[in-house]
């Protein structure tokens, strides 16, 4: 079987500086795979490189084609969409333009307007909001927009980029609660997170990032209750 995405020993650099040093990795489709590590671990680095924003060396497969050079636009044209940290959201557009923004290319396509009932049926605290600009919004409302609107793009590969930060516990499982929900679509998710136990707790399988470089990796039902996984991520208790 072919799998959805396969990256192979990719590196980036900043200048001198390598902050992701030969990472491998495979999904399959249909799953949610996470990776997870400490500040600076290289994450955001490493979704950004499969998002083909930054130049990197090494392989990455989609779906068995090899994107070396593809250019960002034909990334996004094969399904992949990157929320990144920031939710980079207009803050003066109401939640509706925002979300149609999302799904802009497909604006003269049949059925367009009903990606948005379909948000909103998945989202009703985002219906409720539709007219209130995206500023006012509260953190987690915010993260429920970007990832609505990420979801107008009718992604196959959705890359979150730690999509708890900022956020309340509760709001927190809420969240994650949504984005296990996402597999029914069909989308597959890779997950980037410095809380690693929410992730761990939502994901199908996951990598443990380590200044750059993949530490181990598994079943996250098993990291979850690895000793050196918990003593290091997940404050001590299993
Ligand atoms: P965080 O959870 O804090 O966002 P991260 O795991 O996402 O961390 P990255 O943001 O990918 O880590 O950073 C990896 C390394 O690359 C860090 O040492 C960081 O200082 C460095 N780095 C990130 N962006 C740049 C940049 N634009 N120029 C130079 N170095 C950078």
């Amino acid at each position: 079987m072919t799998a959805l995405l396969d990256v192979v020993d990719l590196h980036v650099s900043y200048g001198r500086v390598e902050a992701v040093r030969g990472v491998s990795l495979t999904m399959e489709a249909g799953r949610i795979v996470t990776v997870i590590g400490p500040n600076g671990a290289g994450k955001t680095t490493l979704l950004a490189a499969l998002m083909g924003l930054l130049p990197s060396r090494g392989s990455v497969f989609h779906d068995g084609a090899d994107m070396a050079r593809l250019e960002v636009e034909d990334r996004v044209e094969r399904g992949i969409c990157l929320v990144p940290e920031a939710r980079e959201l207009f803050g003066d557009m109401s939640v509706a333009d925002n979300l149609l923004l999302g799904a802009y290319r497909f604006r003269r396509e049949r059925g367009f307007r009903s990606k948005l009932d379909d948000v909103y049926a998945r989202f009703p605290r985002l219906a409720d909001r539709r007219r209130q600009t995206a500023g006012t919004l509260s953190g987690g409302e915010r993260q429920m927009l970007a990832l609505g609107r990420a979801l107008m793009m009718r992604p196959r590969l959705l890359m979150l980029d730690e999509p708890s930060l900022g956020l309340a516990p509760l709001i927190v499982r809420e969240i994650f609660r949504i984005i296990a929900g996402l597999r029914e679509l069909g989308v597959s998710i890779l997950l980037v997170e410095q809380n690693a136990r929410a992730a761990l707790e939502s994901a199908d399988y996951a990598y443990v990032l380590e200044t750059g470089e993949i530490g181990m990796h598994g079943p996250a039902a098993v990291l979850l209750h690895d000793a050196r996984v918990t003593a290091t991520y997940l404050g001590g208790s299993v």
